[in-house]
């Protein structure tokens, strides 16, 4: 099967090593992708060993899981990949696309990546 992170790659030249912990990201765009893919499979596991680690008790899953599961999701846009140079982090903006009610919305954000040792998270900004 195409990953559903759009890369036009198969997912499993794609995101399932990184879902499988047979690789880790080596971008932030990578990350972003592969969490992207993650919400679509349901992979809420992934969701959250991929927030950075003070962050990660303080998820809500329940509510990570049912947005996982209850949206139609369409695809995924990167409109920007920025590395911030000095410091280990990243900006990622991107467009998600999602079917709600018949119609079709768009999820515009753009998000931080943080570098520790050596493997990126994503910053959860409502946490
Ligand atoms: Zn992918």
């Amino acid at each position: 099967m195409r990953c559903p992170c759009c890369s036009e790659k198969l997912y499993v030249e794609c995101c399932e090593p990184f879902h499988l912990a047979k690789a880790i990201p080596k971008t932030a765009e990578q990350l972003m992708r592969s969490r992207y893919s993650a919400y679509v499979l349901h992979k809420v596991d992934y969701i959250v060993k991929t927030t950075i680690p003070a962050q990660q008790a303080k998820l809500d899953v329940v509510a990570i899981t049912t947005w996982s599961e209850q949206t139609d999701w369409q695809g995924l846009r990167i409109l920007k990949y920025k590395p911030i140079s000095g410091v280990p982090q990243a900006k990622v903006e991107f467009e998600a696309y999602y079917q709600e009610n018949g119609e079709r919305k768009t999820h515009h954000e753009v998000s931080i990546f943080l570098k520790i040792q050596g493997q990126w998270y994503f910053k959860d900004p409502t946490v």
